[in-house]
């Protein structure tokens, strides 16, 4: 058997093939349907997920193995993919979430850097409240800012409203590629509630993306050539945040 780090390395290249594949093809394997599954963020599992590769998270017990990335800067090809804002999402089967945290003390640690998650459960909005920002101090004042590569599923959307609603001293504005099954009552209802709650939503402008693409991506000093018709997709999708959120 091969070690982990072996298994770990020859798993991502098979992975971005199979994105790749997906794209060019215009398919999702394996996909559900649109509005099969509002609850689960209507997304299938991902290799891998191998229960071999387990010991590399030793001590994060509440986790399963090999759900959650978390990096400093993400691969070129995975923001391209992952975050183009194309009206339909086929084969983008995980989220991207982008954060920094600034925290308004004399000594302020700004933390940066990115969290995939796999789909397999934990989803990476919840996830970067276990793993990135487990506590709050109440004396002091938060300012989360993310940049998401598709809007919460319904059960992220409530347990952030409930974070929110308990912390008080922590402000959160989420940038949004593209929305996620956003004709689904649920949906929108989870949006309209996490609005309600404070929490700034807004759809990613071009902007955003090279903004995200220079601070997120191991870019090699290369600039950001935002693809076609991303100032078109972001106006759709900001048409329809704001018939959601009026
Ligand atoms: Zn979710």
């Amino acid at each position: 058997m091969a070690d982990s780090k072996e298994t770990k390395t020859a798993g991502r290249p098979a992975a971005r093939k199979q994105a790749q594949r997906e794209e060019a093809t215009g398919q999702a394997v394996g996909a559900p349907a649109k509005g099969t599954d509002p609850q689960g963020n209507g997304e299938t599992p991902q290799l891998p997920t191998a229960g071999e590769e387990g010991a590399e998270l030793e001590g994060v017990p509440e986790l399963p193995p090999f759900e959650i990335i978390r990096g400093d800067r993400m691969d070129p090809f995975f923001f391209k993919f992952q975050f183009k804002n194309v009206e339909y999402s086929s084969g983008r089967n995980k989220t991207f979430l982008c954060f920094l945290v600034d925290s308004q003390s004399s000594n302020a640690v700004l933390q940066r850097g990115y969290l995939e998650d796999e789909h397999v459960g934990s989803h990476a909005e919840e996830a970067f409240f276990q793993q990135v920002l487990p506590q709050c101090d109440t004396n002091l004042n938060y300012m989360v800012t993310w940049y998401v590569s598709s809007s919460p599923c319904t059960s992220c959307a409530a347990k952030l409203v409930e974070i929110l609603q308990a912390r008080k001293t922590l402000r959160l504005a989420i940038y949004i590629a593209r929305l996620f099954m956003w004709e689904e009552p649920e949906i929108r209802a989870g949006l309209k509630a996490l609005a309600a709650a404070g929490c700034k939503l807004r759809m990613m402008k071009p902007l955003d993306f090279t903004y995200t693409w220079d601070t997120f991506v191991e870019n090699e000093e290369q600039s950001f050539d935002p693809w076609e018709d991303c100032k078109d997709n972001y106006e759709y999708y900001q048409e329809k945040l704001a018939e959601i959120l009026e």
